[in-house]
């Protein structure tokens, strides 16, 4: 069930989102060859503290028998989703990192990521890296009233696939509210006509409309799409080890262009 919100509700919001922004921002600039992605994890945490918000995904899921531990995912390379910070993960020149975070504020949820080169990376981390933060943006651009869902999906896989990149498939965006994963799904790859029959019962479009609010999430890998979980339960990496980027904004649906919550 969606759940469309109305302009005081997409307020507080917004107000989640910026403290989102802002973690992310403060990550960001201490990021540099040897940070910890624990070290990372604190700053964020601060940050949130000093805005009263609680990390989303500190504990998640709840009741789970093993929960997301820390503020932030920070994932290295050809870890496109859920790295757990830690102090033995030191970031090195040339690597790029995935910062992912969520708070709840004023019970509501903001949701966003982003990548990053540590200093000095190769052209193509770098191509790969602007390929994947445009295409958020071709996202957000798709998403107004009177397109689906799937018109996200096929905008943003159309504009990776166009650079010589492939979306990841088997993980979406998702719709944000009261809780940080609602309905619906917005994944940002959609099945073509041969492979239809075999995915439609996983895939659902849905209409957009004034009052809904999402995540787009584009995840980019320099190679193949496939993934694979770690042993720990929650680091997806790519199975060919190939680089993989991600950038995500949580957004509100308008009458014409969209808000980005998610945004200083
Ligand atoms: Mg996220
Ligand atoms: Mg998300």
């Amino acid at each position: 069930m969606i759940i469309l919100k109305n302009a005081a509700q997409i307020q507080a919001m917004r107000e989640a989102g910026r403290i989102v922004a802002r973690a992310l921002e403060a990550t960001r600039e201490a990021i540099r060859p040897g940070v910890s992605t624990w070290e990372l994890d604190r700053i964020a945490a601060r940050v949130f503290e000093q805005h009263q918000a609680r990390p989303a995904f500190l504990g998640y899921p709840s009741g789970s028998s093993n929960p997301f531990p820390a503020t932030i995912t920070a994932s290295i390379n050809d870890e496109i989703l859920h790295g757990i910070p830690s102090k033995t993960r030191i970031l090195k020149e040339g690597d790029i990192v995935s910062i992912d975070t969520g708070c709840h504020y004023q019970g509501f949820v903001g949701d966003s990521a982003y990548t990053m080169g540590v200093g000095r990376i190769s052209s193509e981390a770098q191509r790969l890296l602007e390929v994947t933060e445009r295409a958020l943006y071709v996202g957000i651009e798709a998403a107004r009233p009177g397109h689906e869902t799937r018109d996200i999906a096929r905008a943003v896989q159309h504009f990776v696939e166009s650079h010589g990149f492939n979306v990841i498939r088997g993980y979406a965006g998702h719709g944000v509210g009261r809780e940080m994963h609602e309905d619906p799904e917005v994944p940002v790859y959609w099945p073509g006509p041969l492979e239809w029959v075999r995915l439609r019962k996983y895939y659902r479009s849905a209409p957009l409309r004034p009052g809904m609010t999402f995540a787009i999430e584009p995840m980019v890998s320099a190679g193949h799409p496939a993934t694979a979980e770690l042993d720990d339960e929650w680091t997806v990496v790519m199975v060919d080890q190939a680089l993989s980027a991600h950038f995500e904004h949580t957004l509100a649906i308008l009458e014409g262009e969209p808000l980005i919550l998610t945004q200083l």
